[in-house]
């Protein structure tokens, strides 16, 4: 999965430099490698291959990066596999 883009600049995920400390934390959770450390602060490698799994924001201690988790393909390949109709995006197409 790793370089494949979702829908272009669609992605809801945020970063803020200015309460981001450079920890790197969100490099190290991030399963697609979107975000890498740059001098201290986090540069975005690849907004568009972002998956919205929503790991970066639930690690980041100082609140420096947001994500709308569960509003893409993530969310609809859980539902499909447990059968769930509620959902579809460019991957899962709902009742597949
Ligand atoms: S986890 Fe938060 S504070 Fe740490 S590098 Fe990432 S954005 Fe910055
Ligand atoms: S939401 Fe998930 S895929 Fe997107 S940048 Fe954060 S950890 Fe990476």
């Amino acid at each position: 999965m790793f370089g494949f883009n979702y829908l272009s600049n669609v992605a809801t995920l945020k970063y803020d430099p200015g309460k981001c400390t450079g920890c790197g934390v969100c490099v190290q959770v991030c399963p697609h490698q979107i975000l890498a450390r740059n001098n201290g602060n986090i540069i975005v490698k690849n907004s568009d291959a972002c998956m919205e799994c929503g790991a970066c924001q639930k690690n980041c201690r100082f609140g420096a990066i947001s994500v709308r988790s569960g509003v893409g393909c993530a969310t609809a390949v859980i539902n499909a596999a447990l059968g769930r109709k509620s959902s579809s995006c460019c991957c899962v197409i709902e009742g597949e």
